[in-house]
């Protein structure tokens, strides 16, 4: 029989590529530098050249082997050790090699994570807005995910969160920065945050562990406060990928870390290993991990996505929207102008505008702009929002 959990599944649309498949129709009528294609969050700048260079030094190594062979459980010692040496220098944390689990990128690392520190049945809370997959990521835990949401300025209600933070929940999901308003809490917030989990740990006798999504950690803007959520709350999981930083989507490189003060860290990390069995996972490629552990610290140009934001924000404010500052990412979220999504939604498409509606972020009213695409095709899509408004 086929599981009729994944049949339902099939009747829920996939908004992105639904859009991202219009911008291709688009493309081939009315030719590609008349389309501007805002939906979908993938890199636009190159991987490091010495990421290349690695790769073709190791693919002309003699030893087959130690290219494709089986690695431990958490992955290559060297490059587990060489990520929390980057860490522990960048942010004054004290991870380890054994407290890194190399996974297959951020879903990957989230599906690890959300299983280690949760039972069946139980909530797993997170806040508006949120990237849209998190729904079925949590789905496959057997828990509830639950949604705090978000006030005006997109910021956490902390009010509301407090009320939904109950008994039931085993874990809290956070996403800073974040995708898809690109907003990054700041020190305050993350301090707020960790004294409410704190005082629910006490209040209901268990731990509450917080889930740090960080694919977008390296994309912080000039001047913003961008705080490394870890060091905030000891029992603190982060899913991290290498798909933003290194731009390497398609690769499927990213790791699993539990801080080594949250309580029980060395069973979580021994239980990411029964989890990655009965997913399916079975390690991340092992290629891409020898890479790594001989690029590490690096990361793609990633300034051209501060740029495309300056720019966007500057005019479409000027133009009357009502947006958030990004602090980081390749994303905003600006208001829809007047509230009405459908309406604006066919004005932009009819002005070959392709964004999308923040519903699927759980933040109706809004919309998602991707900006990481050249800075060219953004200057000649200003003029088009001037029409939307
Ligand atoms: N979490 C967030 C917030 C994302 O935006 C994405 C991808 O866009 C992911 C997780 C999944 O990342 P990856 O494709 O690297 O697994």
């Amino acid at each position: 029989m086929i599981n009729p959990e994944y049949v339902e599944m099939l009747n829920h649309k996939d908004v992105i590529f639904e859009l991202a498949a219009y911008a291709n129709k688009r493309r081939a009528e009315v030719g590609p530098d008349n389309v501007f294609d805002f939906s979908l969050g993938g890199p636009s700048v190159p991987s490091p050249e010495k990421l290349h260079t690695v790769m073709k030094k190791l693919l002309e190594e003699e030893d087959a082997f130690s290219k494709h062979g089986y690695t431990s459980e958490g992955g290559l010692p060297e490059t587990r050790a060489k990520i929390a040496e980057d860490l522990n220098q960048r942010f004054g944390s004290q991870f380890k090699g054994e407290n890194i689990f190399m996974t297959c990128a951020a879903n990957s690392a989230l599906a690890h994570c959300l299983r280690a520190v949760t039972v069946p049945d139980e909530k797993i809370l997170t806040f508006a807005p949120c990237f849209s997959e998190y729904e079925v990521y949590v789905k496959g835990t057997g828990c509830e995910l639950v949604i705090v949401p978000a006030r005006e300025d997109l910021s956490i209600n902390f009010e509301e969160a407090e009320k939904m933070l109950d008994d039931k929940v085993g874990a809290v999901l956070i996403n800073s920065p974040n995708n898809p308003s690109g907003l990054i809490y700041d020190t305050e917030t993350i301090k707020k945050l960790a004294d409410l989990l704190e005082q629910k740990s006490a209040e209901f006798g268990k731990t509450i562990y917080l889930v740090s999504d960080e694919p977008y950690r390296e994309i912080v803007f000039a001047g913003t406060d961008s705080p490394f959520i870890s060091n905030y709350y000891d029992n603190t999981l982060i899913a991290y990928s290498f798909s933003k930083s290194l731009s390497l989507p398609g690769e499927r490189i990213g790791y699993a870390a539990v801080n080594p003060k949250a309580e029980n860290a060395d069973i979580i990390v021994s239980t990411f290993a029964q989890i990655s069995r009965q997913t399916g996972h079975n390690g991340a490629p092992v290629i891409w991990q020898r890479v790594l552990a001989e690029v590490l610290p690096c990361t793609s140009d990633l300034s051209v996505y501060e740029k495309n934001a300056n720019l966007l924000y500057d005019a479409l404010t000027g133009y009357g929207f009502e947006i958030v500052k990004p602090g980081g990412t390749f994303y905003m979220m600006p208001k829809i102008p007047g509230g009405d999504s459908d309406a604006f939604m066919k004005k932009a498409l009819d002005n070959d505008i392709i964004v999308v509606p923040g519903d699927g972020f759980l933040c109706p009213g809004y919309f998602r702009l991707a900006y990481c695409v050249p800075t060219e095709r953004v200057e000649r899509s200003l003029e088009r929002f001037a029409n939307l408004i």
